[in-house]
């Protein structure tokens, strides 16, 4: 009887799994995760193979910081069949969907996952035989390295430079974008260190310069302002880059607003500060001897703060750091965007005033989505009575009074959580940024 049983399963399992869209078993290679690469983190519990579902957890790099970043790739996979993955995670590495891709290159969405406490069940139907999966879209250093070799090539004021090697020998890419120089005997153009002249048309929040503007800036013999972007001091929060990324993209595009930005101001854009912790799939976050965003102070650990401290050191001696932004990615329940300043009881009066001029240019133009409603949190002593000081908008708020410092916390755990998403906040971010230079 019991044999009886299992033939008849044996020949119902292929017909009704061919009805369910799956291949029969005999058909299908075992599945197997590979995350050895660069970036790659998973730690692999069971691989159900006749259930095709695999149960993991990002990998654990002790003393590297938060256990929350996860990418990997599946092999085995029958193009059609419906893969499952139960990820476990503390609530930073669960996001409602997983990026997914088959190329490495180019990722979307999974469909939501199902949540239990702890973990979530992502399902998703397999376009290829392997196919990557991540907590979000990956931004590597050769994805900065492909970004700085194209905007080299596609505007001729833009140049890569390696800002440091890290501890562990890597370079750490670095954009700079520097205004066209002034013909001998030209006028100067507006600075920052000279009072600004009245923008070529009215500021309005939208206002598209007109095309004089851009010359009139090309005729510059006064060293320009200097902004300041970076991302990544943790390593997990990978929207940071695509933010940064997509502020550069428009920065070099034909835009007339990114093309008189690019004329008035230096730009200096680090995409990832925690190259070795992006490369070997740890989440960075509190890690030791310290996070490198508490890791500002006299004395950093890490060669990228060390770095960057110095060139932001030359810019403020100069007079010429008018703008400093740290991009991140938030708590998975923080769905908007936020940004957070300094202790505004610290400030000079004047320092205030740009700081709000740059929140109400900043609401003008991040419509979303999601949109900018005009959160602005502080981190002074009461955020991190010990180390608030030690954080990099904070470093620079001290280092360079006249700074406006800010982080961006852009919001990951919705729709709008995709390379594309974050590139479009970072291009509404440089619309921002060029609305505040041409209202200083
Ligand atoms: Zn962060």
């Amino acid at each position: 009887m019991k044999r009886i049983i299992l033939c008849s399963l044996a020949l119902a399992l292929p017909t009704a799994l061919a009805a369910a869209g799956q291949p029969a078993p005999a058909a299908r290679p075992n599945l197997a995760v590979v995350a050895d690469f660069p970036g790659g983190s998973a730690e692999v519990a069971s691989i159900d193979q006749a259930a095709r579902l695999i149960r993991l957890r990002p990998a654990d790099h002790p003393g590297r910081g938060w256990r929350c970043w996860w990418y990997f790739k599946v092999t085995g996979l029958v193009p059609g069949e419906t893969l499952t993955f139960e990820m476990t995670a503390d609530g930073f590495g669960l996001p409602d969907c997983a990026a997914a891709g088959t190329d490495d290159r180019t990722w979307r969405q999974t469909e939501a996952g199902s949540r239990a406490k702890g973990s979530v069940t992502y399902r998703h139907k397999a376009e290829a035989a392997e196919m990557y999966f991540a907590w979000g879209p990956p931004y590597l250093p050769r994805d900065a390295e492909d970004f700085i070799r194209r905007a080299e090539k596609t505007c001729p004021q833009a140049r890569g430079f390696e800002l440091c090697r890290t501890l562990e020998d890597r370079p750490v890419p670095a954009l700079r974008l520097t205004p066209p120089r002034a013909p001998p005997g030209a006028p100067a153009a507006p600075s920052d260190a000279a009072p600004a002249s009245p923008p070529a048309q009215p500021a309005a929040p939208s206002g598209v310069p007109s095309a004089a503007a851009p010359a009139q800036s090309a005729a510059r013999s006064a060293p320009p302002p200097a902004i300041w972007v970076q991302a990544r001091q943790h390593a997990w929060e990978s929207g940071g880059s695509w933010v940064g990324q997509g502020l550069a993209e428009w920065l070099i595009s034909d835009d007339p607003r990114a093309a008189a930005l690019r004329a008035r101001a230096e730009v200096i854009f680090i995409p990832i500060m925690d190259v070795d912790n992006v490369v070997r799939g740890a989440g960075g976050k509190n890690e030791s001897p310290q996070d490198h965003n508490r890791d500002w102070s006299d004395h950093p650990h890490w060669r990228s703060v060390q770095a960057a401290q110095r060139l932001i050191r030359d810019l403020a001696a100069e007079g010429r750091l008018a703008l400093f932004l740290d991009l991140h990615n938030p708590g998975p329940n923080e769905r908007d965007m936020y940004f957070y300043c300094g202790p505004r009881d610290m400030m000079a009066a004047p320092q205030v005033a740009d700081l709000e001029a740059f929140m109400k240019a900043a609401v003008a133009e991040m419509k979303g989505p999601p949109v900018f409603k005009g959160a602005l949190r502080e981190t002074g002593p009461k955020y991190d009575p010990k180390n608030w000081q030690r954080m990099s908008k904070n470093w620079v708020n001290a280092n360079s009074p006249k700074t406006v410092a800010l982080t961006l916390e852009t919001g990951w755990n919705h729709p709008a959580g995709t390379a594309d998403g974050y590139r479009e906040v970072g291009r509404q971010l440089g619309l921002t940024v060029e609305q505040y230079m041409r209202s200083r």
